[in-house]
């Protein structure tokens, strides 16, 4: 991913690579208005949209952020409370901050509109990024990367799309015929779309795509545009149904198990789509167990190979930096210092070369030892990945801001004990012998999980981790970014530094130890030997640390269970054949166990993972455009194993 690169004539951008402007500054809002908004009848449609309801755009090409701004003032202008736009935008070039933080200055009829987009500006990285805007009311999923590679990727159902992108003779390689099939294959019943141009090829593309097309007068002295709407939906091929998206749930009570990040996540994100959210939490307080150390890192472990791990870390990263940025008070509650990744090793460094070759710099690029100290404002020995966005942040408290989302309620002390499907709603039993109904519910608790899921097979497994808190000294308050190694070190917080964290994957006894204080500050040591150690000699003493110990849930593939719950019985019995032959055509329908839904096994790195695990399960409860790109929807599925464990013929 490259920013997009920008001449600036009379205050209006031009790309140098297209040679084209993005707009015209003379009437480029009454272009889009003329061209995308009318163009997809969208006045009228947004003011039809009854509460509840929503309606899908999808743009190719988002540039400034123009036709989105203008779309969303119209909704705001016309369409009813409680409706909700599901804007979808693809971007191969974004623009950096301060180009787009210029162009949008050319609208000021836009400003509350684009100062909203520039505030939440942030960890816009390669892959599908999710902005929530007006509390929900208005969602942008923008896909960065060529639309050629990303649309296809895109599961939604796009109402009316907006055609931009520079002019078909200067962006040739998009204008093709895989774009506008990748249009139809993800279009709702009778999409409409609308587009500038009136190009004979593009007419004719769209048309052998299923589109009915228009030509219409278009804006200003230009005399043809083209409009229409999707006529013949194209064939499906076969989808494994056990990748398929189970039912929307219709009724609006849920009831999320577990008051840590994922469940808490899920919480605020069910509630801004109306659910009135129940959270059950055992402990008296919310951000007990994983969630409730002191400080938690923003930490990515990437790989230069596109795995499945990665564009779920980089579609969750931007989402938590924005979550975390419009949620907390930066300084206080967390702060994006940066975080640099010390190359320790040599294998460590080669890795490193690899991924910065990977990587666009907005996101990771290589520093000399001695850029790394002066970032970390402390002597380090070592060259480094510096990740500018990256930081700290003190999970308890990202936990109770989401939990105090309007429409959650929590209910503490006191487990979650059974769960019966009972006609069409979950019916769960609290440990006082209390009943709740929901027509949803999310289970998040964790390495327990399973306990409330007889019939699902969860490979859920605890690994101990301990962390460690020592007041920081004159010396180690001088540290301004996160340290990462084989351990880490955060900046310091209320007067201390939280370091760790140890792995033990035997004991799940979450009494903190001698031993592991010990382990931790050896790992410190050796992280840089400068910040305890060697400044004045004032290293605590293992007695003077503070800290605790939890349990991690991670999985054999490290990837979260992520989405919805179905019957592990009913999937042997349902697709017993695979045992036979991996490669059937099955269709047999999914054993969904409706409405019931799993965020769980998200490892060390819940701070990240978590907050786009919650919008992710809320988006395919209700149906809407999902947040990751569908390959990697279906790596999270909690089914997984079970499927796998039927296609290696073992017993599930
Ligand atoms: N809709 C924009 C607005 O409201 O400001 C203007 C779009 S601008 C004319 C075209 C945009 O399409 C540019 O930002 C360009 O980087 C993007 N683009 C061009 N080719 C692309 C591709 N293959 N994939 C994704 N984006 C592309």
């Amino acid at each position: 991913m490259q920013h997009a690169d920008l001449d600036w004539e009379d205050g209006q951008p031009r790309s140098r690579a297209f040679g084209d402007v993005y707009f015209s500054r003379d009437s480029g809002l009454d272009e889009t208005r003329h061209v995308f908004l009318a163009g997809n009848h969208l006045p009228e449609r947004f003011a039809a949209l009854a509460a509840g309801e929503r309606l899908t755009v999808a743009e190719t090409g988002f540039g400034t952020g123009l036709n989105f701004l203008a779309a969303w003032q119209l909704f705001d202008a016309v369409a009813p409370a409680g409706a909700r736009l599901d804007f979808v935008s693809t971007e191969k070039y974004p623009l950096s901050l301060a180009d787009l933080t210029r162009a949008l200055g050319a609208w000021p009829a836009l400003s509350p509109y684009a100062n909203a987009l520039l505030a939440l500006y942030r960890g816009v990285v390669p892959g599908f990024q999710r902005f929530v805007f007006a509390g929900g009311r208005v969602v942008l999923t923008l896909l960065v990367g060529d639309v050629l590679e990303t649309l296809p990727q895109l599961d939604a159902r796009v109402d009316a799309w907006f055609l931009d992108g520079f002019s078909p003779a200067k962006n040739p390689d998009m204008w093709v015929q895989a774009l506008f099939d990748a249009m139809a294959a993800c279009s709702a019943a009778e999409a409409s779309f609308a587009t500038f141009t009136a190009a004979g090829f593009v007419r004719r593309g769209l048309t052998a795509a299923g589109f009915a097309v228009k030509k219409v007068p278009g804006f200003g002295s230009k005399r043809e545009m083209s409009v229409g709407t999707l006529s013949h939906a194209p064939e499906r091929l076969w989808r494994a149904p056990w990748l398929a998206r189970p039912a929307v749930v219709t009724g609006r009570r849920a009831l999320v198990i577990g008051a840590g990040i994922a469940g808490a996540s899920a919480a605020a994100s069910l509630a801004r789509r109306g659910f009135a959210v129940t959270v059950i939490e055992r402990h008296p307080h919310a951000a007990q167990e994983a969630s409730g150390n002191p400080q938690g890192v923003l930490y990515l472990k990437l790989s230069a190979h596109g795995t499945a791990q990665t564009s779920l870390l980089l579609a969750a990263y931007g989402y938590a930096l924005r979550t975390l940025s419009c949620t907390l008070n930066k300084g206080e509650d967390w702060d994006d210092c940066g975080v640099l990744q010390l190359a320790f090793d040599e294998a460590t460094a080669h890795k490193q070369d690899a991924l910065a070759a990977a990587f666009p710099e907005a996101l990771l690029k290589r520093v000399d030892a001695a850029g790394a100290s002066e970032l970390a404002g402390i002597a380090l020995a070592e060259k480094a990945l510096h990740f500018p966005e990256g930081g700290w942040i003190k999970p308890p408290a990202l936990v109770n801001a989401l939990l105090a989302t309007p429409g959650v309620s929590c209910h503490y002390g006191v487990a979650a004990q059974a769960l019966a499907r009972m006609d069409d709603i979950w019916r769960l039993t609290l440990a006082n012998g209390e009943t709740l109904d929901a027509d949803l519910v999310v289970v998040a608790c964790a390495n327990q999980s399973g306990a409330l899921l007889p019939d699902a097979l969860l490979p859920l497994k605890p690994i101990r981790g301990q962390v460690s808190v020592a007041p920081a000294t004159p010396q180690s308050a001088r540290l301004k970014t996160v340290l990462c190694g084989e351990a880490y070190v955060a900046p310091a917080a209320d007067g201390a530094h939280t370091f760790g964290a140890t792995f033990d994957f035997k004991s799940t006894d979450t009494t903190a130890t001698l031993a592991d204080h010990r382990a931790n500050l050896a790992a410190l040591t050796e992280l840089c030997p400068a910040l305890f150690a060697a400044q004045g000699g004032d290293a605590p003493a293992p007695g003077a640390l503070g800290g605790r110990a939890a349990l991690r849930s991670s999985t054999p593939d490290y990837l979260p269970l992520v989405g919805p719950l179905a019957s592990s019985a009913g999937i042997s019995e349902a697709y017993a054949e695979l045992a036979r032959d991996a490669t059937l055509p099955l269709t047999t329908p999914m054993p969904w166990l409706p409405g019931l839904y799993i965020s769980a096994g998200h490892g060390s790195r819940g701070m990240v993972s978590a907050p786009l695990a919650g919008e992710l399960i809320a988006s395919l409860a209700c149906g809407e455009t999902l947040p990751l790109p569908g390959p990697i929807v279906d790596a999270l599925s909690p089914s997984r194993f079970a499927l796998r464990a039927l296609m290696r013929r073992k017993k599930a």
